[in-house]
């Protein structure tokens, strides 16, 4: 709350109005948009440091709105999720996704990020399994995100839907990790596989205390016999600090930034690739 002029308590400040105005107006968008054409997808390398191989991609979507422009996932991805259009969203996504995997050589993963919703509500999950299984796509080339707050909605919920996915044999991987606050206390109680160590941690590793916290989530996903994914990893100084700790597998601009799926065979046939 803040006050006005006359002392008067309003709700929100002119930006706070201003941001909902546009929120309202993405949302009205969204409501009667062709989601199957105007949903996109890039696709960001994740690299195996040990080999320098390119083990999969993430999808990260992007909205082509004809009255907006181009959206990005962090501004309509929680638009939807409050609409209830994220159903719709996912599955369109998820569609396209696994259509591209065919043009993909065979040992090459799909990482693919999923909302709250998806794992939350009762049918969620249900149509996720329905659609890996009609896409006669390997579901073990598959590796779901998700990041703690969306588990946080429903944490039984959540585990239960991870299981699913677990059992049908998808990979599961713990997204944006170290930014909640209760990180550690539920790793151990879930199926997962990997955990995506978040980008904050990498800017300023440099600095010897971050590197040290990077080291000991590592270190600590290993002796829990899990992954490590570093995210955005920018700069070949944070890649040598990387590959010193002995890190698993990265990801940032300095391997490539998210591309249009037509830029994939040409990035993997590419032998100077770093
Ligand atoms: P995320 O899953 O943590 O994805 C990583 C974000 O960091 C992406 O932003 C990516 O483009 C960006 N990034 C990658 N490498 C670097 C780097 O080296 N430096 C910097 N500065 N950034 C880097 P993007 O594509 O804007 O996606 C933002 C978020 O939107 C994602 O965060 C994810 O939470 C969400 N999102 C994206 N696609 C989907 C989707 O299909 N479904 C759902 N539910 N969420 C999605
Ligand atoms: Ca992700
Ligand atoms: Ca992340
Ligand atoms: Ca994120």
């Amino acid at each position: 709350a803040k006050r006005n002029l006359r002392g008067q308590t309003v709700l929100f400040s002119d930006k706070h109005a201003a941001e909902i105005r546009t929120q309202t107006q993405i949302e009205r968008h969204l409501l009667s948009a062709d989601l199957e054409h105007e949903l996109i997808q890039l696709f960001q390398p994740i690299v195996d440091l040990k080999t320098g191989r390119v083990l999969s991609f993430e999808a990260l979507a992007r909205w082509y709105s004809p009255q907006l422009g181009l959206v990005a996932p962090d501004v309509f991805i929680p638009v939807a999720e409050r609409a209830g259009l994220i159903g719709g969203v996912t599955r369109v996504l998820l569609e396209k996704a696994l259509r591209e995997m065919r043009n993909w050589p065979e040992e090459i993963g799909l990482s693919f990020n999923l909302s709250a919703h998806d794992i939350c509500a009762a049918e969620g999950v249900v149509r996720l399994v329905a659609i890996v299984n009609a896409s006669g796509i390997d579901p073990r080339r598959i590796d779901f995100e998700i990041t703690e707050t969306a588990m946080a909605h429903d944490f039984v919920k959540a585990r239960q839907s991870m299981q699913m996915l677990k059992t049908l044999g998808c990979h599961l991987s713990l997204d944006d990790f170290g930014t909640g606050y209760s990180s550690l206390s539920y790793v151990h109680r879930l199926p997962l596989d990997r955990i995506k160590v978040d980008r904050s941690f990498v800017t300023d590793i440099e600095n010897d205390c971050a590197s040290k916290v990077v080291r000991s989530m590592t270190g600590l996903c290993s002796d829990m016999g899990l992954k490590s994914i570093i995210e955005g990893v920018e700069t070949p100084e944070q890649l040598g600090r990387l590959r010193e700790m002995g890190c698993d597998m990265a990801q940032g601009y300095l391997f490539a930034k998210p591309m249009h799926p037509s830029m994939i065979a040409g990035y993997l046939a590419d032998t100077n690739r770093l």
